[in-house]
């Protein structure tokens, strides 16, 4: 896919984050204590599967412990390697500082298809897996906390929970060892929606700004912008869900594995995932046109370009060809080194992984603090809350009454005013107000400093300055 040119993956986003740092002034050694990967660890491990002995290899890399615990998800695919895995952890670092979650960065991965094995089979791997990471407390509430990733969901963190308190019997936060778990299993609400749902609050507050709009060679709102999603996996199915059914987007076309569908009037999300679910793949579905080569339709006209799928996707061999004028990287790394310097050159604006596809960790983070509180958000406040409101309510129904001035509120506003928020309403509050927050960090760093002309480099600073910060408390 990418050419020998190309750097890999951790060496891209070493390349960035040295762009970044040449425009700081970091004291000597520091700049390369906060790059360097803190350690790896690697696995082998066998399990015992349809009458042989299978051996699988997995990594769980811990980039920076100026925070702990150290968080990041756990990928299975075949394609993972060490090279990756560490990738992903420093990008998990500055992605934690520039969201304010308290956490130092971490990843892990297992080299499996997880559509080779039957439910019961991964279940096994996934628990062997785990009690070799529990075994060095490379799973634990207090030290290194994973979440899905490509390839995991909610039934994976649920065995790894369940795998942690099997070992920790008497551990009262045992919870709290891993997020992104089912709600039954001590998850939270809105956690799986929330890296799609991340990625429509940062696509709002870009278009909350007209000069950074303009910068993207773009005007107006999100509505009736003209969207390409690569991927209807976790994050691209719950963005494209999003910004079609509430932001007035049209999705014109989706990358999958097997191929491309194109429609100018949008798809219906729902409907096409459903059809996934059942076929496999885009092949075949009665709308659109189909595109083999899926890969070619990053390169077709829109407004906005969602990868979310895999990294390195737009490399030095297509990157001359996009069109789109606004990337927003709702994977991870799916825009390499080079490529993002000949996007910059032809005046496309990128909102940057770090930050795009914050959205997870955020609700990660509150998934945490609700395990260590043992208490849902919202229990204590909520029938409060509408009481109050409707005290408010009853005293302007009783005004117009006694004065006769025949106000009526309209139902559809009592209804709405009256419902205290649930844990919903919270984490969806925590999570816009976090994505408003960063993009504004941001934004400042590339709108004040002119040797800043993209928002990767301002995200870098950002949270390159907030790690240095932390390194300085402690000391060092
Ligand atoms: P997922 O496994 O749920 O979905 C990935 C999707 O991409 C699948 O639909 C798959 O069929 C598709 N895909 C795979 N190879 C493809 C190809 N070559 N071309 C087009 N489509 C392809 O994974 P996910 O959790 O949605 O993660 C996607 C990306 O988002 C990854 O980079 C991941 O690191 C990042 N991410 C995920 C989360 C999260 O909460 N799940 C959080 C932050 C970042």
């Amino acid at each position: 896919m990418t050419t020998a040119k190309e750097p890999t993956f951790r060496e891209s986003v070493d390349l960035m984050f040295n762009r970044a740092v040449s425009l700081m002034d970091l004291p000597p050694g520091l700049e390369e204590k906060i790059r360097v990967c803190n350690a790896t660890y690697t696995v082998r491990f066998g399990v015992r599967l349809r009458g042989q002995i299978h051996t699988f290899t997995g990594y769980r890399s811990v980039h920076s412990e100026h925070m702990e615990p150290v968080k990041g998800g756990i990928r299975y695919a075949m394609g993972v390697n060490q090279d990756e895995v560490e990738a992903l952890a420093a990008l998990m670092t500055y992605k934690c500082a520039l969201v304010e979650a308290p956490f130092g960065g971490s990843k892990g991965g297992l080299r499996i298809d997880p559509r080779e094995w039957d439910e019961h089979e991964l279940e096994r791997i996934t628990r062997r897996f785990t009690h070799e990471l529990v075994k060095r407390d490379l799973i634990h509430p207090s030290q290194n906390v994973p979440a899905p990733d490509m390839g995991t969901g909610e039934r994976e963190m649920a065995w790894i929970a369940d795998q942690y308190k099997r070992m920790h019997t008497t551990d009262i936060n045992a919870r709290a060892c891993v997020t992104g778990k089912p709600i039954n299993a001590g998850g939270i609400q809105g956690r799986t929606e929330a890296t799609g749902r991340g990625v429509q609050y940062a696509l709002q507050e870009f278009f909350r700004h007209p000069e950074d709009v303009k910068a993207a060679r773009l005007d107006g709102k999100l509505d009736g912008k003209r969207v390409i999603v690569q991927g209807l996996g976790n994050v691209g199915y719950h963005a494209a869900k999003f910004l079609s059914e509430e932001d007035g987007c049209k999705i014109i076309a989706v990358i999958e594995r097997d191929g491309a569908l194109i429609d100018e009037n949008g798809f219906d999300i729902e409907a096409l995932r459903n059809w996934i679910s059942k076929h496999g793949g885009v092949d075949g579905y009665p709308r659109g046109k189909y595109v083999r080569d899926g890969a070619k339709v990053l390169e077709h006209d829109c407004d906005i370009l969602i990868p979310a799928a895999l990294e390195g996707v737009i490399n030095l061999s297509n990157a001359a060809r996009i069109k789109a004028p606004l990337v927003i990287e709702a994977a991870n790394g799916p825009v390499t080194a080079g490529a993002d310097e000949i996007l910059r050159e032809k005046g496309c604006v990128i909102i940057p992984d770090m930050y795009a596809n914050a959205g997870g960790v955020t609700v990660s983070y509150f998934e945490w603090v609700k395990n260590l509180s043992h208490i849902r958000f919202g229990r204590m406040g909520r029938r409060q809350e509408e009481s109050r409101h409707q005290l408010i309510v009853d005293e302007l129904e009783r005004l117009s009454a006694d004065q006769n001035l025949g106000w009526t509120l309209t139902p559809g506003f009592k209804q709405q005013y009256l419902k205290g928020a649930g844990e919903l309403e919270l984490v969806r509050s925590g999570l816009d107000d976090t994505m408003r927050a960063a993009y504004q960090s941001m934004r400042e760093v590339w709108h004040a400093r002119e040797d800043v002309t993209d928002l990767r480099t301002a995200a870098y600073l950002v949270s390159i300055d907030k790690v240095a910060a932390s390194y300085r408390a402690a000391g060092l």
